[in-house]
């Protein structure tokens, strides 16, 4: 495919959305593709710190008319929003395959799951169950109903740009919060495009606000400004760390999702094909990009090297490239720094564990050049001490681990200070039950990839992935609203 270049003149200024306005107040912020570094995507407005106190100030005025609006009422703006979504779908995917650099079938996916994640919690304005229980008093009825606890800052990153703040906007929108998002500043635009899709649906002014700019200065401003009650924040260890001693010094409600080194446990009874499959799914697609990706495949030793020789040769025909071309499995890194972290720990794996099996280069060729691709790398003979089993690489870098039996696999396996998801592969129903019990993972897969999750259920990890309660389904309209308990007499 012919690599298109575009100058940042030709593209139009995507604005910050404050008070129901676009606000081009700020230094451009351009926004390239990573497949392809000529291309700019789009040009953003890096907003100064008055941004953020402006939005806090509109979220606040817009509280009390959007709170006290019906909830179906609300309701039927987000499902409007999801309608203009759907009728964008194709565009909405080929922009975000260009800013993020995930092939257009996946892109395709996670826009379906931005619009289905709107569809379903706009449904939840005609439910929003309370709760209802009989006294031990006579003629006293007791319940409960939810309020909204204000207004909310949501700090999303790239990896997901869609879906991730789709599952932050829409339960905090439809229990009558308002917003001010901030997404990564290496890509802005799928969120812009949610943004965009909620102004056209008719949204009150000030009930959503978009800010983009500096993780650190507008991070600082977000939890500083009094109005704000909750953030819920998706991102690194590191950021979510420093977030949660900020917000906890102003008891702020904080909803954390952060790093990841998942494990794939695959016993020796496994079905190998659907095995191998599984893994290189979660290993290598989207890049290795994804918070639920395995990075760690733990297999059984009467199983290893039939199992390795499945997995070299399953990857080797894996096609790296634009996402956009037809055929392509992995796309880029999503920028430079990205790419730079992701050689820089395959040259401690090699110090560690030696060559690796398969990959370890970034693509230089003339059909990758302008882009940040590296092939996908297999390490061997990983040990549990070893850098490369311990830390987040965020890249198409697989550790292979042996273990002697399903117990040594389950320890290997929950030895990490993370716990966001784990897979297991086997036939054997006991082991199955043994695993959901004993692993030390908040999403756990049995013959499915390690990612790959719906938006239905709660979403979320135990240790160091996650803090506060869990994102998406019934469970993430605890974050987004109070109750209020009733005791009433007649
Ligand atoms: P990141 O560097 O932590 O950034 C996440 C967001 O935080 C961005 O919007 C960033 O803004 C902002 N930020 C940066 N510094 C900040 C500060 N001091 N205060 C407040 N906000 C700040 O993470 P990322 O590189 O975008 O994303 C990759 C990480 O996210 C990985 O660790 C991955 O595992 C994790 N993740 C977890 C889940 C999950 O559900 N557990 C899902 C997806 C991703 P800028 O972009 O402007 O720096």
């Amino acid at each position: 495919m012919e690599q298109a270049a575009t100058s940042a003149a030709s593209v139009s200024r995507h604005g910050n959305y404050i008070n129901g306005e676009w606000s081009t107040e700020g230094q451009p912020l351009e926004v390239r593709n990573p497949a392809n570094t000529d291309e700019v995507v789009g040009v953003f407005t890096k907003s100064p710190v008055s941004g953020i106190e402006r939005a806090a100030a509109a979220a606040e005025a817009a509280l009390p008319g959007w709170s006290g609006m019906p909830a179906p009422a609300r309701g039927n703006i987000l499902f409007k929003a999801a309608d203009i979504l759907d009728s964008r779908f194709e565009k909405i995917a080929a922009e975000m395959t260009r800013e993020e650099g995930k092939t257009f079938p996946e892109a395709k996916g996670e826009v379906r799951r931005t619009i289905n994640i709107f569809r379903y919690f706009a449904g939840e304005g005609s439910r929003m169950p309370g709760m209802t229980v009989p006294s031990e008093r006579d003629r006293v009825h007791m319940f409960t109903f939810r309020r909204p606890i204000g207004v909310v800052g949501l700090i999303t990153p790239w990896n997901f740009p869609s879906a991730i703040p789709a599952w932050k906007l829409a339960p905090a929108l439809i229990c009558g919060n308002t917003v001010i998002l901030k997404p990564a500043s290496v890509a802005p635009l799928s969120s812009w495009r949610i943004v965009e899709a909620l102004h056209e649906a008719g949204i009150p002014k000030g009930v959503v606000n978009f800010v983009v700019g500096s993780g650190s200065e507008l991070g600082q401003a977000l939890v500083n400004a009094g109005p704000i009650k909750a953030v819920s924040f998706t991102g690194s260890c590191q950021i979510g760390q420093w977030l949660h001693e900020q917000a906890s010094k102003r008891r702020l409600r904080i909803q954390l999702e952060m790093g990841a080194k998942n494990p794939t446990i695959v016993l020796a009874d496994a079905d190998l094909a659907a095995a191998t499959e599984n893994v290189v799914n979660a290993a290598f697609f989207s890049t290795g990009q994804k918070c639920t990706a395995t990075s760690r495949v733990i297999v059984e030793d009467a199983i290893y090297d039939k199992f390795l020789a499945s997995l070299i040769e399953r990857t080797k025909r894996l096609k790296v490239g634009n996402g956009m071309e037809p055929g392509i499995d992995i796309g880029p890194c999503v920028d430079e720094n990205q790419m730079n972290t992701v050689l820089r720990y395959i040259e401690i794996g090699k110090k560690e564990a030696g060559a690796p099996k398969l990959g370890g280069n970034r693509l230089t060729d003339a059909a990758h050049a302008k882009g940040y691709f590296i092939e996908p790398t297999i390490f061997t003979e990983v040990s549990e001490d070893m850098v490369i089993a311990r830390e987040e690489i965020f890249g198409p870098v697989l550790a292979v681990m042996r273990a002697r039996n399903f117990e040594d696999a389950m320890r290997i396996a929950n030895n990490s200070a993370m716990g966001l998801s784990a897979s297991i592969q086997t036939s054997n129903l006991s082991r199955v039950f043994e695993y959901l019990s004993g692993m030390q993972a908040g999403l756990l897969t049995v013959n499915l990839p390690s990612a790959g999750v719906e938006y239905q259920l709660p979403f979320g990890g135990t240790k160091d992935s996650s803090f506060g309660p869990k994102e998406q389904g019934q469970t993430a309209l605890e974050f987004y609203s109070d109750y209020k308990t009733v005791y009433l007499k007649y």
